[in-house]
C-alpha cells in the first residue's frame, strides 16, 4: 500500500510517504527555532507554523517520493496525543485531502507511530513479539508493551509530571543554555563529572516500587519535577555564595539522574514483563549518554536494543505513514471523516 502520513502533534510539520515498509520520502519542517526565546514550545506559534508549512512540505514530500497525490492508496494522520491546536491543523489538512481525492483516511495514535517507524529502518528487521518501547521526547516519557502494532499496545509506565526532554529544556534554561536544551546539555555534560552532585532519582524509593509480582502504581512511572527543583536549589546556592556555576558538572549530574532512572526502569519492565527487545523512540533518543547507558544495561540483562535512525526517532510524517500502511495492509476499516483530534488519546487507542 502506498500511504501518505501527516504529523503535526507538536512543533514538527511532517509529511512522509511509504510503500508498505519502504520509506519513499520523509519531509519535516520544524518551528523549533521560533520557540527559542520562550525556552519551550508555544502552542499558538506551533499551530500557526503548521499552517504555513503544510502545503510546501506536502509538495516537497510528493516530489521526493516521485509520486502524485492520485497514486496514493490511503492517507494517515496523527489524531493524538499532542497539542490540540497543532493536531487540528494536520487533521483538517488530512480530511481536506481525503475529501478532494476520495482516498480512505486513517486517524492514528502518535505514540504507536513512534514504534511503527522501526519497520522503515532497513537495519532493524521485523518487530519481535515480546517487544517493549521506551519513548522519550519533549512531550512524553513512556514505557509501552507492544503485543501487536495494529491492535494490542499497553502503557506500562509514564511520567507523572514533566517529560524527559522537557526536563532537559528547563534545566538548560536554568544553566543559561539555549533551547532546545537536550543537545546543549548532552554536549556540555561530556566535559563534566556525572557524580559531582547526587541529584534525586524520582520514584525509585522502595515505597514507590511496589513488588515485581504486583507492580505498584509508580513502579514503571517517572517523575522529574523533584530533580528540577533540586538542580534549581543548587544553582541558587552557588549564586547566593557568589561562586561561578560549575555548569558542566551540573549538566552531567542532572543528565545522569534522568538517564539512570529512565534506563533502569525500562530494563526492569522488560525483565519483569518477559519482554526480550526494547525499542527506543522520541527526540531524546539522540542523547549520546542515553544510547551508551541503555546499550550497556540492556546487554547486561540480555535484552536486544533497537534504535532507529535519529531522523526517524524525532517527530516525522513517515512514522504516521508506516503505521497507516500496517493498518491498511491488515484490513483495518478507515476512520471516516467525522473524527475529532484527541490531545490526550490513550496509547490503547491505535486507530480512531
Ligand atoms: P513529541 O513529544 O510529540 O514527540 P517533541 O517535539 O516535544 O514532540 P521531539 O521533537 O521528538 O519531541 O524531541 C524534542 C526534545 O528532545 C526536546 O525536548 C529536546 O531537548 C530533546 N533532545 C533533542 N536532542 C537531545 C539530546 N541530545 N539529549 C537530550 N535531549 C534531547
Ligand atoms: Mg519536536
Ligand atoms: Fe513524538
Amino acid at each position: 500500500a502506498l500511504v501518505l502520513g501527516i504529523e503535526s502533534s507538536c512543533d514538527e510539520t511532517g509529511i512522509g510517504i511509504v510503500r508498505g515498509s519502504t520509506l519513499l520520502s520523509n519531509t519535516v519542517s520544524s518551528s523549533m527555532y521560533e520557540h527559542v526565546r520562550f525556552g519551550g514550545v508555544i502552542p499558538e506559534i506551533a499551530s500557526r507554523a503548521h499552517l504555513d508549512a503544510l502545503v510546501p512540505t506536502l509538495r516537497e514530500s510528493l516530489e521526493t517520493a516521485g509520486v502524485a497525490l492520485a497514486d496514493i492508496d490511503a492517507i494517515a494522520v496523527t489524531a493524538g496525543p499532542g497539542l490540540a491546536g497543532a493536531l487540528m491543523v494536520g487533521v483538517c489538512a488530512a480530511k481536506a485531502l481525503a475529501l478532494a481525492t476520495g482516498k480512505p483516511l486513517y486517524a492514528i495514535n502518535h505514540l504507536v507511530a513512534h514504534v511503527g517507524v522501526a519497520l522503515l529502518d532497513t537495519k532493524l528487521g521485523p518487530l519481535p513479539e515480546k517487544l517493549a518501547a521506551l519513548l522519550v521526547s519533549g512531550g512524553h516519557t513512556e514505557i509501552l508493551r507492544v503485543r501487536s502494532l495494529t491492535d494490542d499496545v499497553q502503557l506500562l509506565g509514564a511520567t507523572i509530571d514533566d517529560a524527559a526532554g522537557e526536563a532537559f529544556d528547563k534545566i538548560a534554561r536554568i544553566l543559561g543554555l539555549n533551547y532546545p536544551g537536550g543537545p546543549a546539555i548532552d554536549a556540555l555534560a561530556k566535559q563534566g563529572d556525572p557524580k559531582a552532585f547526587a541529584f534525586p532519582r524520582g520514584l525509585t524509593a522502595p515505597k514507590y516500587m511496589g513488588s515485581a509480582e504486583a507492580p505498584g502504581p509508580h513502579r514503571y512511572d517517572f517523575s522529574f519535577s523533584g530533580l528540577k527543583t533540586a538542580v534549581a536549589r543548587r544553582v541558587e546556592q552557588f549564586e547566593a555564595a557568589g561562586e561561578e556555576l560549575p555548569t558542566a558538572d551540573l549538566a552531567a549530574s542532572f543528565q545522569e539522574a534522568v538517564l539512570d532512572v529512565v534506563t533502569a526502569k525500562a530494563v526492569l519492565a522488560c525483565r519483569e514483563q518477559g519482554l526480550d527487545t526494547l525499542l527506543l523512540g522520541g527526540g531524546v533518543a539522540a542523547n549520546s549518554r542515553l544510547r551508551a547507558l541503555l546499550a550497556e544495561r540492556t546487554k547486561a540483562a540480555g535484552i536486544d536494543l533497537l534504535v532507529p535512525a535519529t531522523s526517524l526517532c524525532t517527530d516525522n510524517g513517515a512514522m504516521v505513514a508506516a503505521l497507516g500502511a500496517q493498518l491498511v495492509m491488515g484490513g483495518a476499516a478507515p476512520s471516516g471523516i467525522g473524527f475529532a483530534p484527541d490531545s490526550s488519546l490513550p496509547v490503547t487507542s491505535i486507530l480512531l
